[in-house]
Parts: structure tokens; sequence; C-alpha cells
């Protein structure tokens, strides 16, 4: 049997950032990866000169962000796009009332006033709120204390219901009160138009790297680990003094993936209230823009916006007419096993309330993280009753030897890239036993 210092499951940023850095002092490492390709979920695809990013796109703010460094030294181009956290506001956003019609600047302006207020009203309604209780129940309580009229309301409760849908992938009610506390931005939002995927393959580089290895086992005791990988043909087992295991919750919830003793409570009751989320992403690429120039997003209010309701425009990325919307939360788990026309006959359907003459699109992407056996979601969220901290608890050492990295297990930002490197060079410092540098996964040293 093969025996080396660390091994690492999974390719995606956090398992390359923990391999990565470990290697860099000294240790032998492996890592081993159920797909033919790194990254996870941070995936590009590129088809006929267009560049699809069909997991993340966007660093959610600069400003002291080890992604963006790392992007910075590996060269990659990066195109402010400062919406990708449902801002009501910031940057022109076309905005179209309940009945279809464009809003004024004024009313556009009146509407993002109300949801500061509300936002300012919720930091201490969700401080004060009980452990059992949803975003719905502190939104609704923020909402009341405005005392506005019905109306009124109604266009705020709509944009929190979106909210928890775009940046969770989940229904309101279902998500903590707390489960969108760490939804602050700082600085601009950057996506990249050469693809995301540059990150993790910058990562990968000289690591020891084995692709279609999917693991069905990770046994712990005090000496060490074994994982077990079934191949198509065979079964084999890598001995290592330590493993990082960065595979999704959704994996770690399923049967086909066992950590044998089970999980020790401290992990496993956090894990217990984390879940996968239902986000997809739906990209139309049209021969003509038929919207206004200048704006970075198309927003509509009311009823008729219930499935689609959001678009941004991707244009600026590679000149090409591009909106991309969400399925997200009930809409992803209703259309899952729509066809594509179906999902993209529905879109138009609404964009043409809004601009009648909208012509057909040419082309239509649609991702499908919720059936992909390696994700079986796009990320987690906080279910009622679980606590911010459920996401750094998850990640404590489990009998030293085996450590749980990835985007759940980082409370600062979860369900992002910079959760996934944060918790990977969080890792690697557990398992080396002492600090290392976040800048040395892309410097060398001097
Ligand atoms: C549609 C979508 C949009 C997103 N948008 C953004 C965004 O704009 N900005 C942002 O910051 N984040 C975004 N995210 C979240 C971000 O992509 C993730 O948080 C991050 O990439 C997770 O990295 P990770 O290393 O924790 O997990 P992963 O990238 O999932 O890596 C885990 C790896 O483990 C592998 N694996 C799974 N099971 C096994 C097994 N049994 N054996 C071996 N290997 C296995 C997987 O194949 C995968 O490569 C988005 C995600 C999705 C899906």
């Amino acid at each position: 049997m093969e025996r080396i210092d660390t091994v690492v499951v999974g390719a995606g940023v956090a398992g390359l950032t923990t391999a990565r850095l470990l290697q860099a002092f000294g240790q032998r490492v492996v890592v081993l990866e159920a797909r033919d390709r790194v990254g996870g979920r941070v995936h590009t695809v590129r088809t006929a000169g267009r560049v699809t990013d069909l997991g993340a796109s966007w660093i959610h703010g600069v400003t002291d962000s080890p992604v963006a460094a790392a992007a910075e030294a590996f060269g990659m181009r990066t195109v402010e796009f400062t919406v990708g956290s449902f801002q009501p506001d910031g940057r022109p956003i076309a905005s179209y009332a309940p009945d279809g019609t464009r809003s004024n600047d004024a009313a556009a302006a009146a509407f993002a006033e109300d949801v500061r207020a509300v936002d300012r009203a919720l930091l201490g309604v969700i401080a004060a709120s009980g452990p059992g209780e949803s975003y719905r129940d502190v939104t609704e309580r923020a909402i009341a204390a405005r005392g506005w009229d019905a109306e009124r309301a109604q266009r705020v409760r709509e944009f929190l219901e979106h909210r928890a849908e775009e940046q969770y992938g989940v229904w309101i009610e279902d998500l903590a009160a707390h489960g969108l506390d760490d939804d602050q931005v700082e600085g601009d939002e950057v996506v990249f138009p050469d693809g995301y995927d540059r990150l993790p393959a910058h990562l990968a580089e000289g690591l020891d790297i084995r692709l279609e290895h999917v693991v069905s086992r990770v046994h712990w005791h005090g000496a060490g680990v074994e994982v077990t990988v079934d191949g198509t043909t065979d079964r084999s087992t890598l001995s290592a003094a330590a493993a990082v295991v960065t595979v999704p919750v959704g994996v770690l919830h399923s049967e086909a993936f066992t950590i044998d003793p089970p999980l020790p409570p401290a992990v496993a009751a956090p894990l217990g209230r984390l879940r996968m989320n239902a986000f997809e992403k739906v990209f139309l690429r049209f021969p003509t823009r038929f919207w206004d120039d200048g704006v970075y997003a198309i927003r509509q209010q009311g009823a008729e916006g219930r499935r689609w309701h959001s678009w941004y425009d991707l244009t600026s990325l590679d000149g090409e007419p591009t909106l991309l919307t969400f399925a997200a939360g009930p809409t992803a788990r209703e259309t899952r096993t729509w066809s594509r026309e179906e999902v993209a006959t529905s879109v138009m359907a609404q964009l043409r309330r809004l601009f009648p003459g909208a012509p057909d699109p040419v082309d239509v992407q649609i991702t499908g993280w919720q059936d992909d056996p390696f994700s079986r979601g796009s990320y987690a969220y906080m279910t009622v009753g679980s606590v911010t901290s459920d996401h750094d608890d998850l990640a404590t050492p489990i009998g030293s030897v085996l450590h749980l990295a990835g985007e759940a297990t980082w409370t600062d930002d979860p369900a992002t890239v910079t959760a996934a490197m944060c918790s990977g060079h969080r890792a690697a410092e557990r398992v080396f036993g002492g600090e290392i540098p976040i800048e040395r996964l892309w410097s060398s040293p001097r």
C-alpha cells in the first residue's frame, strides 16, 4: 500500500490550496479527484469562442481578498461587475414595476432606500432572533416595524425572497435567520473574461493529482488514514499520516461516501444543519441587444417575477449580447426536469413582457449542479436551527489526523471561492502544525 504524508480528497480550490501549501513546505501530498478535471465548482467551458463560467463567476469584493491577490499574481484579467450580491442599486439597474413598465429613477431610488431601511433594522432583529427562526421570520419583523402600506411592504418582501434565492439558492422560509450574515461586499466585484478556471489550473501546477479517482471510504485511526478509491475495475487504498477531505456537504451527506469511524458529534452536528441548495445558471445569447446600453442588470418586480426576475448583462465579457439569469431555490427544483427549450420559453415569455420585440436566443446554456454526483447542489446553506459557527465547527480536527475543508467550513464568507481557499489554507496549517503564509500559494520563497 502506498504511504504518503497527506492525502487530499477533492481538487477544487480548497483541496488544491491545501496540497500546494503543504507541498511547498516539503510534504509528500497526493490529491484524489473524482472528475476528469480539476477545479470542482469552478468550471469554465469554451465553445465556439464563448467562455462560460458554469460554476463560480464573481469575486464578491476584491478588497483584502486572497483570491483577488492570487488572480492578479497569476495574470488573470478581470472585469468590474458589482451586482453579484443582489444589491438594490450602486450600479445602473433597469427596474421594471409589477405591471412591466419601466420605473423612473426616482421610483427606483425610493425602492432601494426602502430595502436599505429594512436592512438597517434587520441587523438588530437578527441579533435578537431565537434559535429556531428563519430569514422569513426576521425579515417580516423588520418590514412590519416600518408601518408601510401593503403594496410598499410587498415590494421589499419579494426582494428579500429573491435575495435568499439568489444568494443561497433556497426559499426564504428554509434559511436560518443568520443565513445571510456574511452578505457584505468589500470593494468592487469582478468577473473573469478568460474564465475563472485559470485559478485552479495555476494552483494545480506541479501537484500529484490523480483524476477519475472516486473516493468511497476514509478510515481514520490513531496512526493516520486509509483512503479507498473505487475504480471502474478495481479498488485501491492509499495510506497517509493525515487526510484533508474537501468534498461538498452533499457528498458528505451521501451514502456513496463513508467516513469510518463516523464523524464525532462536534462535526456531525453542524454537518446535519447544513444542506446543499438548488441554484442553476441560465445563459441566453442573442443576435442583437434589445435592452439598454450601460445597465448591469434588469430587474422585474411583482408576482410575474416569481420565477424569473433578474437578468445580468454579460455582454462586456465576450462582446456577444448575453444575459444571465438564475433558476434559484424553488424555481431550480421546479425546472429541474424541464428541457432546455422549456426553460428558454419560460424565461423569454417573462422577458417579452418587458421587451415585446425581443428575438429568440441563438444559444442557451443551463447548468445541472443539482444532479452532479460530485457536488449535489451548488453550495451549502444554513437550515433553520443552525448558527453561523456551524461552518467553522465543521472543520474541527478529527483525531488530529482527519480535517474537513471546503466552502461550507468557513464562517466568514461561506459559499464562495474565497471560503474554499481560506479553509484550504487553514487545513494546511493544521496538518503542518504551524503558520504558513497564504501568499505562498502564488509566490515563491525569497
Ligand atoms: C452555479 C454556481 C455559482 C457560484 N457562484 C459563485 C461566485 O460567483 N463567486 C464565488 O465566490 N463562489 C461561487 N460559487 C461557489 C464556489 O464555486 C464554491 O464555493 C467553491 O468553488 C467550492 O470549492 P471547494 O473546493 O470547497 O469545493 P469543490 O470545488 O466542489 O471541490 C471539491 C472536489 O471534490 C471532488 N469530489 C467530490 N466527491 C468526490 C469523491 N467521492 N472522491 C473524490 N473527489 C470527489 C469534486 O469533484 C470537486 O472537484 C458558485 C458555485 C456554483 C455551483
